[in-house]
């Protein structure tokens, strides 16, 4: 399947769709779920349009990984959360319903079940302090 330029996280990319975002740089983006697994789940994106792992290069994958470590490395300062669980998911059968590849970051806090997929959208006012509590802890924690 081709890219689709007008799939939501391209719209985020390009500013024509509002995002909490917790990090802006050279190659990714990272941002608030909408609709959060757990307080304090993030995603985190390449600038490049890839829909899947399949199609991101290496070097690519690399800034990817390395950025989604840094980020859960703050959700971890911020949230304290009993474990993080790092998602990435290819394909529509394997649960992708955003195909522009991203790496879910997601706190685990214990006597949660564990779904894939949320389905509210979360309130605005909580994801602005969340966000602003991982841009926070984004600051502290090694690069
Ligand atoms: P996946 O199923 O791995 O493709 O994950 C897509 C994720 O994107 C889901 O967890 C959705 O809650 C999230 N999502 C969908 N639309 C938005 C949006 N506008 N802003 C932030 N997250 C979104």
């Amino acid at each position: 399947m081709a890219y689709d330029p007008d799939n939501i996280f391209a719209k985020i990319l390009r500013g024509e769709a509002n995002a909490h975002v917790v990090l802006d740089e050279e190659h990714c983006l990272g941002f608030m779920d909408l609709m959060p697994q757990s307080p304090g789940h993030t995603l985190i994106i390449p600038r490049e349009p890839v829909e899947n792992i399949f199609d991101l290069s290496a070097e690519g994958l690399a800034v990817l990984i390395a950025t989604t470590q840094r980020v859960a490395r703050a959700v971890k300062t911020a949230f304290r959360p009993a474990g993080v669980m790092i998602l990435q998911l290819n394909g529509a059968d394997a649960g992708q319903t955003v195909f522009h590849i991203h790496f879910h970051v997601i706190p685990r806090y214990p006597g949660e079940g564990l779904t894939l997929h949320a389905r509210s959208v979360a309130d605005a006012e909580e994801l602005r302090e969340h966000a602003a509590r991982i841009r926070a802890a984004l600051q502290v924690v090694p690069q």
